[in-house]
């Protein structure tokens, strides 16, 4: 990964911001996206080879200029994601439109933008990582009160395996990865927000078989293995690090 260019979205905090250091750790030059400026602040602080952007993945023109500002990249990290709690008796079509918005075609805009400048760099660098954010709640697995969500999840797989299908003879390795229920602040938030946050913790712990939340740090090896050179002959597949949940 040394010296290579890789972008992130949503890296203000959770998976993103441990994925941005985790980046930057192994020699990256990072650029970390988010709206959260105060989060993009303390990161790059705590990193030289962070630099930092604000970028809300729902503006299309954002991204195109964006992409035009950067240049090419070597490594693409699509993190941004929302949840929505409910099933399709439990959902309005603002709110079924904005979770297609920002978990799915943000993410399709965020390649569109970017491919031709990877599709570029991967003629001199051999292969040029795309990578995804899913979920286990997706085609993989249905989980209660994850309609709108899983149904997104699930199509970021699909377009994850149609990106990698479209560009593999040009060099461009497109994966996606499912975690399972992972220690976020925005996870904390749904477990507070519930009206019983004890027994809300428990009941997400209790759907890991391993008896615990991930860590971010739990994700951290798979996401940096599919953003380097190291997965070179990896492409258009799901990743599960779910701690057990899909056994
Ligand atoms: P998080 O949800 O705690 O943080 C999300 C970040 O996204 C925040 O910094 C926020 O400012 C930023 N953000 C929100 N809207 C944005 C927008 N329009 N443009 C740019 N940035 C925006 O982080 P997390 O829990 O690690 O989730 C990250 C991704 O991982 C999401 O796609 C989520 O669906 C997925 N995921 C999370 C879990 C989990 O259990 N936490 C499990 C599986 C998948």
């Amino acid at each position: 990964m040394k010296d290579k260019t890789i972008l992130i979205t949503a890296a203000g905090q959770g998976m993103g911001r441990a994925s941005a250091i985790a980046c930057a750790n192994l020699g990256a030059k990072v650029i970390a996206t988010d709206i959260n400026t105060d989060a993009l602040a303390t990161l790059s602080a705590q990193h030289p080879a962070i630099t930092t952007d604000y970028l809300d993945v729902r503006d299309g023109q954002a991204i195109i200029d964006i992409a035009a500002r950067v240049g090419p990249l070597d490594g693409l990290f699509n993190c941004a994601g929302m949840v929505h709690n409910g099933t399709i008796l439990e959902v309005s079509d603002e709110d079924w439109a904005l979770s297609i918005d920002v978990n799915i075609t943000s993410m399709m805009r965020m390649c569109r933008a970017f491919l031709p400048g990877m599709i570029e760099r991967a003629k001199t660098t051999g292969s040029v990582p795309i990578l995804n954010m899913a979920s286990m709640a997706s085609s993989i697995k249905g989980f209660p009160s994850r309609a709108v969500y899983g149904t997104t999840k699930a199509a970021v797989i699909g377009l994850t395996k149609s990106i990698a299908a479209d560009f593999v003879a040009q060099g461009i390795r497109c994966n996606a990865l499912c975690p399972g229920t992972v220690d976020t602040p925005s996870l904390r938030g749904r477990i507070n927000s519930a009206p019983d946050p004890v027994q809300a913790e428990k009941n997400f712990i209790a759907r890991q078989p391993m008896g615990r939340l991930a860590t971010v740090d739990d994700l951290t090896p798979m996401i940096t293995y599919l953003l380097s050179d190291a997965s070179s002959y990896v492409t258009g597949q799901a990743f599960l690090v779910d701690g057990g949940v899909t056994i």
